[in-house]
C-alpha cells in the first residue's frame, strides 16, 4: 500500500494495478524500497519471493509463531495429516501444481486409491463407486452449463442437491426395486460430497448461481504427502533471507496523507519493538480478519473494498482422516 490521494469520503485507493515494474510511488522513494508483507501464508510467501528476487528490501509480519498460515499440517496422530489444504484443484496453469512437483510432493490422482463406504460401513465395489464418483462430475458440468444459460429463470430457493434429485430420477429411475434404490441413494451421498468442496451443505447451494463455481479446468489432485514440502519450499527464500518476524501480528496500519512524510507506518501493540516505516505494504491476512477489524488502517479502506469484505463469506469444512496402512501405502478418504 502506498500514499495516495484520499477520496471524497476520506478513504483511500490501495488497489493499484498489477504490474511487476516498480509503482511509480515508489520509484520515488530514491533508494531500494523496503516492502512489508502482513501474513506469512501461501500468498505472503509467494509475494515476499517475487519482491527478494526484484530486489526490494522485504519484511514478513506473521502474526502466529510458524508460517504458512492455513496450510498446517499435524502428526499428531502418528502420521503426518493436512489440517488445511491437501487437494489441488483444476491443474491446468496451476502455479500450486508447480510447486507440488518442484518440491518432489507425492500426488495422485482424485479417483486413484479413494476407497467409498457404503451405508453399512463397508467398502464399495471400486468399480461401482468409480461409475457413481464419474456420473456425478457430468451431474455438476452439466449443472454448472444449466445455472450459466438458464440462471434468470431458476427460483432462487432451488438448490444443488433439488437438481441432483431430479437427475438421480432420471438416471436410475423412480421404481421401487431394491437396486435401483440403493444406487439412487449412494449416488445422492455422493452428491453431498459435493457440500465439502465448497464448505457449505449442497441444500444451500443455490442452483441459480452455481455456475459461480465453475471448476477450474484440469484435474483434481490429492497431495499425499501433505503441503508441508510445499510450504518448506515457498518458506525457504524468506528464512534464508532472515526476513521473518514471527509472533508479530499487526494491529495498525496508518497512511499518512499525500505531502507528508512518504512512508507508511505499521504498528503491532504486541511487538511494540517492530513498529516501523516502510515504502509499500502487501497485506495478505484472510478475509476473517478482515471482517473482524484485527487490522486498523488508517485512513479507513475505501467504501467499495469495505463492502465487498462485509458481503463475501466462508463456509465451514470439517475434515476426518482415516488410513489403512495394507502392502505399503497408505489409502485416504476425506469425508
Ligand atoms: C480446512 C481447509 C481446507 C482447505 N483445502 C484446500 C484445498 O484442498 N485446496 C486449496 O487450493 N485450498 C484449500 N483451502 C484454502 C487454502 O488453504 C487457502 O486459500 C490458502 O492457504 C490461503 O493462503 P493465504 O496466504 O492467502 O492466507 P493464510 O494462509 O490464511 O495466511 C494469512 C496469514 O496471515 C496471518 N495474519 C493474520 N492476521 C495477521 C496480522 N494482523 N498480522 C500479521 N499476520 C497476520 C495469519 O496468521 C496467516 O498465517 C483450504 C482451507 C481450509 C481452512
Amino acid at each position: 500500500m502506498s500514499p495516495m490521494a484520499p477520496n471524497t469520503d476520506g478513504t483511500v485507493d490501495i488497489l493499484p494495478p498489477i504490474s511487476t515494474e516498480l509503482p511509480k510511488e515508489l520509484s520515488l522513494v530514491g533508494k531500494t524500497p523496503t516492502i512489508a508483507v502482513i501474513g506469512g501464508g501461501m500468498s505472503g510467501l509467494r509475494a515476499a519471493e517475487v519482491l527478494l528476487q526484484k530486489g526490494y528490501r522485504v519484511v514478513v509480519y506473521e502474526a502466529r509463531d510458524r508460517l504458512g498460515g492455513r496450510i498446517s499440517t499435524s502428526n499428531h496422530l502418528g502420521e503426518a495429516v493436512d489440517l488445511g489444504p491437501n487437494w489441488i484443484h483444476g491443474t491446468d496453469n496451476n502455479p500450486v501444481l508447480s510447486l507440488a512437483e518442484s518440491s518432489g510432493s507425492k500426488l495422485h490422482h482424485f479417483s486413484e486409491q479413494c476407497p467409498t463406504y457404503g451405508f453399512d460401513g463397508k467398502l464399495l465395489d471400486q468399480a461401482e463407486a468409480d461409475e457413481l464418483s464419474e456420473l456425478m462430475w457430468k451431474v455438476i458440468e452439466r449443472a454448472v452449463e444449466y445455472s450459466k444459460h438458464c440462471h434468470p429463470a431458476i427460483p432462487v430457493e432451488k438448490s444443488f442437491y433439488d437438481y441432483c434429485v431430479e437427475k438421480a430420477e432420471e438416471l436410475f429411475g423412480t421404481g421401487a426395486a431394491e437396486d435401483e434404490k440403493r444406487k439412487k441413494e449412494l449416488w445422492l451421498s455422493l452428491a453431498e460430497m459435493w457440500g465439502t468442496f465448497i464448505g457449505s451443505p449442497v441444500e444451500r447451494q443455490s442452483l441459480k448461481y452455481f455456475f459461480l463455481e465453475e471448476p477450474l479446468e484440469g484435474a483434481n489432485i490429492f497431495v499425499a504427502s501433505t503441503y508441508e514440502t510445499m510450504i518448506d519450499t515457498m518458506s525457504k527464500p524468506s528464512l534464508d533471507a532472515g526476513i521473518v518476524r514471527l509472533n508479530t501480528p499487526i494491529d495498525e496500519i496508518i497512511t499518512p496523507a499525500p505531502g507528508d512524510r512518504n512512508c507508511v507506518m505499521l504498528r503491532s501493540s504486541q511487538k511494540p519493538e517492530e513498529n516501523c516505516e516502510v515504502d509499500a505494504v502487501i497485506v495478505t491476512i484472510p478475509l476473517g480478519c478482515l471482517k473482524r477489524e484485527m487490522i486498523n488502517f488508517q485512513p479507513k479502506l475505501p467504501k467499495r473494498m469495505l463492502e465487498g469484505i462485509d458481503s463475501l463469506s466462508y463456509g465451514t469444512l470439517e475434515k476426518a482422516r482415516f488410513s489403512h496402512l495394507k502392502a505399503g501405502y497408505s489409502k485416504l478418504k476425506i469425508c
